[in-house]
């Protein structure tokens, strides 16, 4: 064994030692549909005044700590209620993290719960922070189960319960008497966390129920809308909660280039909400043409992608790779997603594009 390989064997934790690295795929040259990210970019007028802003930002001071401006910029324009603050995260995957760290204790594992399958970041972070991580599986059809939910919350007692609303990679939301209940069952013994990310395409939210529900807490990214390079996430809930919260975020964690970007998008949010209502229109088209092709099954989306069902998921991937078209495979990720593939609703171009590619597949 190597000095090195024997170093890692004495300091890195076993679990991380065992596990793979997230992988991205190298996308040059290829129609990138595997991330949900938004093919648009803003005007290139306003790109121009974006750059005279990011120049004139103090890039030799540290951020203002209280990120006063750009909270009070997403309270009034998002959606949030009266009377409640947000807490800022590096991409709302570091508030995953942060949450995870800061319910963690160290006198007996806590529990991390989530319907499965679900973003890979929740049970990742669980781990990462030293809790344990329960995924309570959906229904066939990517309902929510709410009687396994509320039995395992019985049984496991969980700290902190992720539900994406709408879920990823399924693309549904789920029933909000469903999510209540499951909020109502936690009570005083656990968060709840809706997660937001595909907010802008669901017209449905959680936010403005924060005032019903004191262990709730709603959690949203800019990078769905538009923003995916400039890493901003958010969260709301009971002000002490997120001072508790607070203390585990790394000050400074939102650096000056986001914060003035974000400030600025948020400023012409006008145009971000009309791509967004464009993909919209898309992801409608999209599915109409999915749902004639035969042997085809697709799932009913409120987010900027479509899941569905092929017969072939891994010849149907080779084929579209070979097309110069990036997808994401779901089939290996969970039982109840076997041959099911994820593509994100891009320009009418690119998602044309796919569909011929698809179709060539079957
Ligand atoms: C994409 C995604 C996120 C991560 O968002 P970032 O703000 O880019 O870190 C969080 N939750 C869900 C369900 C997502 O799909």
């Amino acid at each position: 064994m190597s000095a090195i390989d024997k170093l890692i064997e004495n300091t890195i934790r076993a679990d991380v030692r065992a596990i793979g690295s997230y992988h991205v795929p190298d996308a040059s040259g290829y129609i990138k549909l595997d991330a949900m990210e938004n093919p648009y970019e803003l005007p290139e007028s306003l790109r121009r005044e974006l750059g005279a802003r990011l120049a004139d930002a103090a890039l030799n001071r540290y951020p203002v700590a209280s990120y006063r401006t750009i909270k009070n910029k997403i309270c009034a324009k998002l959606g949030v209620p009266a009377g409640y603050d947000v807490l800022l995260g590096n991409g709302s995957d570091e508030l995953i993290a942060i949450m995870a760290t800061a319910i963690a204790r160290q006198d007996k594992r806590a529990v991390v719960m989530a319907p499965v399958p679900a973003f890979v970041m929740f049970s990742r972070s669980a781990q990462f922070a030293g809790a344990d991580f329960v995924g309570v599986p959906v229904k066939a059809d990517f309902s929510l189960d709410r009687e396994a939910m509320l039995a395992a919350i019985e049984q496991h007692q969980p700290s902190l319960v992720f539900l994406a609303y709408p879920n990823n990679p399924t693309g549904n939301l789920f029933d909000a008497a469903d999510m209540e209940a499951v909020i109502r069952a936690l009570g005083d013994s656990g968060i709840a966390v809706v997660d937001e990310a595909y907010q802008p395409f669901a017209q449905k939210s959680f936010m403005g129920r924060l005032p019903d529900f004191p262990n709730l807490v709603v959690m949203r990214t800019l990078s769905k809308l538009g923003l995916a390079g400039i890493r901003l996430g958010y969260l709301s809930g009971n002000a002490e909660l997120l001072a508790e919260f607070e203390k585990v975020r790394p000050p400074y964690n939102v650096n000056v280039l986001t914060q003035v970007a974000a400030e600025f998008a948020l400023d012409h949010l006008e145009i971000l909400d009309r791509q967004a209502e464009s993909i919209n229109a898309e992801r409608s088209r999209l599915a109409s043409e999915l749902a004639a092709l035969p042997g085809v099954e697709v799932f009913p989306s409120a987010a900027n992608f479509i899941s569905l069902r092929v017969p072939d998921a891994d010849a149907v991937c080779a084929r579209l790779h070979a097309e110069k078209v990036l997808i994401k495979n779901l089939s290996k990720m969970h039982k109840l997603l076997t041959n099911c593939i994820r593509v994100t609703v891009s320009t009418p171009e690119e998602n044309t594009q796919f569909l011929t590619a698809l179709k060539a597949s079957l």
